[in-house]
């Protein structure tokens, strides 16, 4: 079994080397991140006590454009889980073909635990820590696990201070009133949701009344939850840190928003104890069952959307998955060997470089827009997303038909991996 995230990945690249046509001296390369940052961040709490984190920004590969990748707060963030996540971003910018490296950027911390002057005075000494690093053409930030529009705001401010000037597109995510895009905060979750549609079509499948369930209530679950059921499936389980609520007539998805919202449990949401008002009471349907985050990943439906952290299902949970398709909105949730035993059973697994990618999608437009000094509709924005991930999703169809490779991730890579590698050999090796 593979613990390590980044082996994972090395693994995954592994798996498709011998499709891809790259020169192995390239593929090689591509193994390796550009650089890693380690900053120290001594940080003096509203309780008056001087606590010191340590944060990361890992630029992998620059070949396509400047660096791209979120930034998150979470207490298992290592240097090597952040390396992983930022090859990831290489391959996803690269699948999606938007004009970008990769990159990511992680402090080890517990957000619960800190409050939200701490959070801004965090936020404000790690990106003093990665400014000479960043910059809007050259590395830029956006939010990931546990950071937001407020997150971005502040490293916004931070990286401007030491400007001099107003510098909107040093990182995306951000509030719309400091340039921020309309449909950024949903677009990871949109993604989800017209990649499900996409890979029902392919399968000529019905997507109403698709039994889905959703491990993981964060901006990403949640979102996907929402238009997935808006889309006609019947989501029958989600959950968070607390665990899960199931009921295999479906999840009342409204109602679970409004409280998970008001900053809700869901394991008080299964117990009754709901909040978000009587909106979110009175149409809470049935009593849903509470269930584990490990019973949510067996249960038999036609979707699992594992929407929260890497190396959840693994070749220890692999053989009792019952669900027959899984998009992946985390980023990197299953490991070489439990994929293995997928495609030796025929489940289709939508990638994460692929099934995520709506929110580094509308980043870009942001960051377009900001270029432009000039702000779209929200209109205009789903209508590029869907025509961006509809296309690589065509993309990776055909080449999975046409090279008649194992899955779903083999055909994505071979993508990913090939358009980093021609544009190695574009540009050659310095000096
Ligand atoms: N953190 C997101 C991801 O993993 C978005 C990155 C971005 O928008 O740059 O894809």
């Amino acid at each position: 079994m593979v613990d390590d995230p980044f082996e994972n990945m090395l693994a995954q690249m592994d798996r498709a080397e011998e499709y891809a046509d790259v020169d192995h001296g390239v593929f090689e390369r591509l193994k390796h991140p550009e650089r890693t940052l380690k900053v120290t961040l001594p940080v003096e709490l509203e309780s008056g006590e001087v606590e010191v984190f340590e944060g990361y920004r890992c630029q992998f590969d620059s070949a396509r454009g400047p660096f791209k990748g979120g930034v998150r707060f979470h207490p298992s963030v290592t240097q090597r889980e952040v390396e992983a996540l930022a090859g990831w971003m290489t391959w996803k910018t690269a699948l999606v073909d938007l004009p970008y490296g990769g990159a990511k950027g992680g402090v080890i911390c517990e957000p619960k635990d800190l409050t939200e002057r701490d959070l801004e005075r965090l936020t404000r000494r790690y990106t003093e820590g990665i400014r000479r690093m960043i910059g809007p053409e050259v590395d830029v930030p956006a939010p990931d696990m546990n950071t937001n529009p407020q997150t971005m705001a502040w490293m916004m401010d931070t990286y401007s201070m030491y400007e001099g000037y107003s510098v909107p597109q040093v990182v995306t995510g951000k509030p719309l009133e400091i340039g921020g895009t309309p449909g950024r905060v949903e677009a990871t979750g949109r993604g989800v949701s017209l990649v499900t549609e996409r890979l029902f079509e392919y399968l000529d499948r019905d997507l109403s009344d698709a039994t889905v369930a959703v491990q993981g209530f964060g901006n990403v679950g949640s979102n996907a939850a929402r238009l997935l059921d808006e889309a006609g499936a019947n989501v029958v389980a989600t959950s968070d840190v607390s665990g899960a609520a199931y009921d295999p007539d479906g999840l009342d998805v409204a109602a679970l928003g409004a409280h998970v919202d008001a900053g809700g449990l869901i394991e008080e949401y299964v117990a009754g104890e709901i909040r978000g008002g009587a909106s979110a009471a009175d149409s809470r349907w049935d009593d849903p069952d509470a269930i584990t985050n490990a019973e949510l990943l067996t249960l038999d439906v036609d979707v699992l959307i594992p929407a929260a952290v890497e190396g959840v299902i693994t070749a220890d949970n692999v053989d009792d998955l019952r669900a027959s398709a899984i998009v992946e909105a985390a980023n990197g949730p299953t490991t070489v060997a439990a994929d293995e035993v997928l495609t030796e059973r025929d489940v289709q697994v939508v990638p994460d470089i692929l099934a995520n990618a709506g929110g580094v999608i509308v980043s870009y437009l942001e960051w377009v827009q900001n270029a432009q000094e000039f702000s779209w509709p929200l209109e205009t924005v789903n209508a590029e997303l869907e025509r961006r991930i509809g296309t690589a999703f065509d993309e990776t169809i055909e080449q999975y038909d046409a090279k008649g490779l194992p899955d779903l991730r083999t055909a994505a890579y071979t993508l990913a991996l090939e358009r980093t590698a021609t544009a190695h050999e574009y540009r050659g090796l310095f000096p």
